[in-house]
């Protein structure tokens, strides 16, 4: 039958693609027809590399790691051998006097962590400083969602420790920081040119509408170039983040775990000049904090300027490009002038630009200090992973983590004797792995 396979993947991202790679190194997985399904035209999911110029590599998402943070993603990497280097920002240009601040308040503050666990990081430092110091000292670490009511005081010293623009600030201070010269894309193309060396199926541009239960299948249903698609699987792993869960007929999150899940939007703005005049302004692979919308500006050596933004200014660029590209960008160039030192004179022309709009860019379980299941078990036996479910949300070692956990509750369940192999398929909390 051309439309059964023995194991359905949905979501082709790095979770989905590591889950494949990890059945297809076990021997109880062989001769099993494994099919990955998404809905985009590539793989990759919240990794995409984009060209510029012919050579240099610009991330619309996922763009760097730290060996001593993610150590599964360190050893996918150098598993595959493609060329890596150092990622420069870790070395951030504040506003005078805001940096020294920073880091004396975060220091004096998070002794008394313990006594507000469940206030806001705004509520905390509110609590110690007023509330008008508060948001402009959390303002200048460059990160919008710090500010928000569900970002709690733990979480906030936790974001800040392991970002590499702010970690300068904490115990952190030296881990290092890499990323691939050649893009995340040539990874993830990598597993998936293995995938189908061993036979593995991607039926790509796919959405998964939902999912039946019958008998001993599932029975999933997509859209595909207009069509509705009908697919059978005995068995199923959703590699896609809870937002997209949520959108199935599956009763997320209520059958799957007690937590409930939130998102955050990112905005990444590229843009390219005939000349790299920043490095005149000594701002050569450093990263500027501004106190605008633009929030973190990044000078990529002599290739191009970046600005990385969360929350309320990512959605503040998206609402600009709705209003057209001339205002983006007559804002982009306002909002630069306003924060660089240019000594009156206007911004240099703009060569080229492009940017991504992620409205899920970050996915996360609103109850950081439970104790989360790595990978979530439907009663009909669905397995499903995601960056969301770990300690490392918002992190490809996070999606690395819980596709570990997927992929070994699917190879147990197929190593069991046939009779026996329904008895897991009951709601269960999964055992906790955290990195
Ligand atoms: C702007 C940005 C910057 C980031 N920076 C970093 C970084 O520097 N370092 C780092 O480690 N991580 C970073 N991340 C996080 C990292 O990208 C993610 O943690 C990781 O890529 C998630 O992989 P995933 O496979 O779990 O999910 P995803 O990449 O989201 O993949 C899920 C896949 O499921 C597909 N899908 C969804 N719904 C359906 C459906 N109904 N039917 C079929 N297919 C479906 C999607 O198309 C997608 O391909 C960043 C993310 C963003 C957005």
């Amino acid at each position: 039958m051309t439309n059964y396979s023995d194991i359905c993947i949905v979501g082709a991202g790095i979770g989905g693609l590591s889950c494949v790679s990890r059945l297809l190194n076990s021997a109880i997985s062989k001769n099993l027809r494994i099919r990955v399904f998404d809905l985009d035209a590539t793989v990759g999911g919240r990794i995409q590399s984009w060209k510029i110029n012919g050579d240099e590599i610009a991330e619309l998402g996922a763009a760097r790691y730290s060996p001593q943070l993610h150590p599964h993603f360190q050893q996918l990497m150098q598993g595959s051998g493609l060329p890596h280097a150092i990622y420069p920002f870790t070395q951030a240009v504040f506003d005078d006097g805001v940096q020294e601040e920073l880091k004396e308040t975060l220091l004096s503050l998070s002794p008394m962590l313990k006594e507000h666990p469940n206030d806001s990081f705004l509520d905390f430092v509110s609590h110690y400083l007023g509330a008008s110091e508060a948001t402009r000292i959390i303002k200048a670490t460059g990160y919008d969602a710090l500010l928000l009511p569900i970002i709690t005081a733990a979480m906030a010293y936790d974001i800040i420790k392991t970002h590499p623009e702010t970690q300068d600030f904490t115990e952190n201070a030296a881990n290092q920081w890499l990323y691939a010269t050649d893009g995340y894309s040539g990874l993830l193309g990598q597993l998936q040119r293995q995938a189908q060396a061993a036979g593995v199926e991607f039926r790509l541009e796919h959405r998964l509408l939902s999912v039946e239960k019958s008998g001993d299948d599932h029975v999933l249903s997509f859209s595909h170039m207009g069509d509705t698609q009908v697919h059978r699987a005995r068995h199923l792993i959703m590699a896609v983040p809870p937002s997209a869960m949520a959108r199935l007929n599956l009763d997320f999150p209520a059958a799957w775990s007690p937590f409930q899940y939130d998102f955050l939007p990112l905005f990444k703005g590229f843009l390219t000049f005939d000349e790299a005049w920043w490095q005149e302004l000594g701002l050569t692979d450093k990263v500027l904090m501004a106190d605008n919308p633009l929030r973190k500006i990044y000078f990529k050596s002599d290739k191009y300027l970046l600005f990385y933004t969360d929350s309320k200014s990512a959605t503040y660029w998206r609402d600009s490009l709705e209003l057209g590209e001339e205002v983006y960008l007559q804002r982009v160039r306002s909002h630069l002038e306003d924060v660089l030192p240019l000594n009156g004179q206007p911004l240099p022309p703009i060569k080229a630009h492009f940017y991504k709009h992620w409205p899920h860019g970050v996915e996360f379980c609103l109850e950081p200090e439970a104790e989360h299941p790595t990978a979530l078990l439907h009663q009909d036996g669905i397995i499903a992973c995601s960056d969301a479910y770990t300690a490392h949300c918002a992190w490809m070692e996070g999606s690395l983590i819980s596709a570990r956990q997927a992929s070994s509750l699917l190879l147990e369940r197929l190593s069991q004797p046939a009779e026996a192999s329904n008895d897991d398929d009951t709601f269960a909390t999964l055992t906790t792995e955290r990195a």
